[in-house]
């Protein structure tokens, strides 16, 4: 019968290499801080034959206890300052914590192991210069860590700190990837209708000029008397009524097609790679979606493939501003 349990699962060298390399190409799988962490205490019980093993991260003054893998309860969750517990001292100090007694080590808050079995204790840092947390070992039987449980376990630590780091760093860039990705759908968008803004139109239609696109049509959308809706019914109702003209619109036109608020209560829409028939059947289905309550006029325009794209639109606008003349609720193709 082996004098401790750690002693009978001291790996020999070559198991300790072999399972260092193992801990480490896993290191290399795991994407996430979690991952990391899960893997940490596993590998520092299978190096040491520990009867417990816990992953601590150093937040601010803290030691946070984040995981444990152990025989019974440990600290799991638990947060302590730097400065009352040995894991604290070990990141404070940048050198491993061998502690043969924990109940003779002045160390060590007794009180916060009087109830669990550990009896014996390793604490290894991670981090070179500056420690971003800790690997607690744990045994239950009088043990004291030997070199090489140490080394190993120090080795663990360094593979953990490169894991861990490059972990947070994948966590942060995916952070801001989907903040400027938000950003940019802000910057594109209505707010109140939430259809693309001018400024998106201006860049889709150069873009689509630039391409060449053809054929291509411009409608540009306007509701008629709009300004009586409002004085009649109040402005937040002209509003609601704008978000919902914005969103039929949205589902009357094809998925291809460019949706934009112009400015005001002027909508334009992009129809490309359709025929005459059907960038008038559109404008139709546009002008007929728009709720009853309210009436709208259309003008189309058609690039003639050299005109820019303000003339283009200046040319939709005309038409536009002809069937508010010919009586509204209408649709007019430019000339
Ligand atoms: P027409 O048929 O000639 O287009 O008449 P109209 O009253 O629609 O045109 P006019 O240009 O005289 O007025 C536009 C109105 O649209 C006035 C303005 O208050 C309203 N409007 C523009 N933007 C908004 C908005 O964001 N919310 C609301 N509620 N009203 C808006
Ligand atoms: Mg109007
Ligand atoms: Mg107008």
């Amino acid at each position: 019968m082996p004098a401790t349990r750690g002693a009978r699962a001291a790996a020999s060298g070559a198991d300790t290499l072999t399972t260092l390399a193992v801990a480490i190409d896993e290191f290399a799988d795991a994407g996430t801080v979690p991952a990391v962490q899960r893997l940490v205490h596993r590998a520092a019980r299978r190096l040491t034959g520990a009867d417990g093993a816990t992953l601590i991260v150093r937040e601010g003054g803290h030691c946070h206890y984040v995981d444990e893998d152990a025989i019974e309860p440990l600290w799991k969750g638990s947060r302590f300052p730097l400065e009352n517990c040995i894991s604290g001292w070990a990141m404070l100090h940048g050198e491993p914590a061998v502690v043969e007694d924990v109940f003779a080590d002045p160390r060590i808050p007794q009180d916060l192991y009087r109830p669990t079995f550990v009896r014996s204790l390793l604490v290894v840092p991670i981090g070179a210069r500056r420690a971003i947390g800790a690997i607690g070992m744990y045994w239950a039987r009088p043990h004291r860590a030997t070199d090489e449980q140490v080394a190993a376990a120090r080795a663990l630590a360094a593979g953990a700190a490169t894991a861990l780091e490059r972990a947070r760093l994948a966590q942060e860039v995916e952070r801001r990837r989907v903040t400027e990705s938000d950003l940019r759908e802000l910057c594109e968008r209505d707010p109140l209708t939430g259809v693309l803004n001018r400024r998106a139109w201006d860049q889709l239609l150069s873009r689509a000029l630039r391409k060449g696109t053809q054929p291509l049509y411009v409608a540009m959308i306007d509701l008629d008397h709009f300004k009586d809706y409002n004085d009649r019914h109040g402005h937040p109702a002209g509003d609601a009524l704008l978000r919902r003209a914005a969103a039929v619109w949205r589902s009357a036109v094809r998925a291809e097609d460019v949706l934009a608020r112009y400015g005001g209560e002027e909508f334009a829409v992009l129809l490309a790679g359709c025929d005459e028939d059907i960038a008038l059947e559109i404008a139709e289905r546009l002008r007929l979606a728009t709720s009853d309550e309210q009436n709208v006029s259309i003008g189309v325009a058609r690039w003639n493939g050299r005109e820019r794209a303000t003339a283009l639109v200046e040319r939709a606008d005309k038409a536009l501003y002809a069937a508010k003349r010919g009586g509204r609720d209408r649709i007019v193709l430019a000339a």
